[in-house]
Order: structure tokens, then sequence, then C-alpha cells
């Protein structure tokens, strides 16, 4: 088996996290910027945290034969600070041209306020000026659906973005279409407590089709599994896929998806 984990955060992981993922067949592993389990104090803790993500994290997975990428931006839930988010996102072009960097991700809305919204808009204006790729983070449980709304609204309002550069992640069932049926491609997040399980998650996408959509753990510094994906692989063949289905879905697919950024080459 052979997979790309799209969606995990291995700064908060342990190197025997890399070796189990490595040891499942993972060949690439890429890492949006997130939310680290407390607010940070000033734009140069964002600073340290994007060094981290382009210089010493790809570094360590190195050790292990994996290939690592990045997305950068500040995520939905300290963007509610807007003075901050402005000064962080004003660090980003600095760090587009480093070699690990994918584009602008995950950024998005948490609880949907106003602020969120604002700084939302102004990471797609980045994305567009920048031409880079997006990753969009979509609220949980009952923001989840009034959130998509609300963020494919903004992406559709600007002429610059193409629907096929944009993943947005964390789909549930009744959001998948919705995003599908736009144009976008659909991440499914697989996570034990909240998000899909592997039997929902191969439920979603025998309804969906396994056309623009990926599979990703998203394991963080909470209750997560790094192996979700070669794990949803094995329910999948359980059930009678193929493998050549199985690995169009978690090697194929986010290898088209992602190979358009320059940046993202593996061997
Ligand atoms: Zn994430």
């Amino acid at each position: 088996m052979r997979y790309i984990e799209p969606h995990a955060h291995m700064v908060s992981r342990t190197t025997s996290d890399y070796e189990a993922m490595r040891l499942a067949g993972c060949e690439a592993v890429c890492e949006p910027a997130f939310w680290a389990g407390f607010d940070r104090s000033s734009a140069d803790g964002f600073y340290d945290y994007f060094c981290q993500l382009t210089d010493y994290e790809p570094k360590r997975a190195a050790k292990f034969g994996l290939p690592h990428f990045c997305w950068l931006c500040i995520n939905p839930k300290e963007s509610e600070d807007m003075v901050l988010a402005r000064e962080v996102l004003a660090l980003i072009p600095g760090f587009l041209e480093r070699p690990n960097v994918l584009g602008i991700g995950e950024i998005g809305l948490n609880k949907n306020t106003r602020n969120e919204l604002a700084i939302l808009e102004e990471h797609i204006d980045l994305a567009a000026r920048f031409n880079q790729l997006i990753l969009v983070h979509t609220p949980h449980l009952e923001d989840k659906l009034k959130g998509t709304k609300l963020i494919l609204d903004l992406l559709q309002a600007d002429s610059r973005i193409q629907p096929g550069r944009v993943i947005i992640d964390h789909v549930e069932e009744h959001t998948v279409s919705l995003v599908l049926d736009a144009g976008f491609w659909a991440g499914i997040t697989l996570y034990p407590e909240s998000k899909a399980t592997p039997a929902r998650a191969v439920d979603m996408v025998e309804r969906a089709g396994m056309q623009n959509i990926w599979l990703n753990c998203a394991c963080d510094w909470g209750r997560s599994e790094p192996l979700a994906v070669p794990q949803t692989a094995l329910e999948m063949r359980r059930r009678g896929h193929s493998a050549k289905a199985v690995d169009d879905l978690i090697y194929g697919n986010p290898l088209r998806f992602l190979s358009q950024s320059p940046r993202f080459r593996i061997e």
C-alpha cells in the first residue's frame, strides 16, 4: 500500500509516528498551519512556527525518508484578534518561496464570526495575488453547514479563484455534495471522537464517488490517529474495493491535487 497524508500536524507528534506512517506506506506528509492548543501572544510566535514548518520539521521527516510539505496562515480561531491576524498575514509572503510551501491553509471559519470572515477574505486575496493553492478548514458540528456555505460564497465571489485549486476539508455527509457540485475538492477527515470514522468515510465515498476527494487523519495534539488513512484503506479492501480504487483515492487523488503546486514533487 502507498498513500499521501495530506493533512497532519506533525509538530505535535513523535518521531515514532513518522516511522509508523512510513512503514504503513506513507510517501509524503503535508502540514497545514493551525491552532497550537493555546493562543499565541504575538506575531513573533507565528514567525517561529512558520520557521518550524518550513525548516525544522522537513528535516525531522527526512530522517524517516518522508518528504514534508506545509501550508501557511493564521488559523480561524486566532483570527478573531484582527490586529494580530493582519500582522501574521504580512509575514506570510516572506515564506511563500520556501521549497516545501504548498499554499495558504488551513484557513476558514471556527465560530462563523464577522472578524473570522474578514480575515478569511484577506487570506483568499493573498492566495489570489500570489497564485497559491488554498486549503480550507470548515467549522465543527452545528456550525458546519452554515460555515461551509459562507466559505463557498466568499470563494465564489472572487473571480480570481479557481475551485479546482481549493480543497474544502472536514466535509461530512451533509456538506460533501455542496462542495463537489461547486467544483471544489473535498477532504474527509478521520478522527476518533469527532469527524468521520473509517466506516463512515467509506460510506461517504461510496455515495459521493471518489473523483475529487482526499482522505486525511488531521492528527494533532488531541486524541487522533496518524494511521487513520491506511486503516480506512483496509476497510475499503474488506468491503471489496479493488487495490486500484484504493490507490487512486489515497495516493492518486492527493497527488493530482497537490501537483498543481510546482513545489510538490515526490520521487
Ligand atoms: Zn488541521
